[in-house]
């Protein structure tokens, strides 16, 4: 999400001041529909696991692949999931 500057001006529209506001939910976006410069509302974090933690991207309708009751997958975690463990060495 772009900043959003407000512009303070006294009564003769003299410049007083400005202020930046940044959203305040950064998670309230999608986050893979923010990298393609859209911006629709995340409904759902990510329930993939990558390394320890779990994923937590924030996605919307269109990007949460559901798995399960209340779980979701961001793209790059099903790609994850869909690949081998054993990672194939190319040699
Ligand atoms: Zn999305
Ligand atoms: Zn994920």
């Amino acid at each position: 999400m772009p900043c959003e500057t407000i512009v303070l001006r006294d009564e003769h529209g003299s410049v007083i001041g400005g202020r930046i506001i940044c959203s305040s939910d950064r998670r309230a976006t999608c986050r893979f529909c923010r990298a393609l410069k859209r911006s629709r509302p995340a409904r759902y974090l990510c329930d993939g696991v990558r390394d320890t933690s779990t994923c937590n991207a924030p996605l919307c309708e269109g990007h949460a692949l559901e798995v399960g009751p209340d779980q979701h997958l961001c793209p790059p975690c099903d790609r994850a999931r869909a690949t081998p463990l054993v990672v194939a060495r190319f040699e």
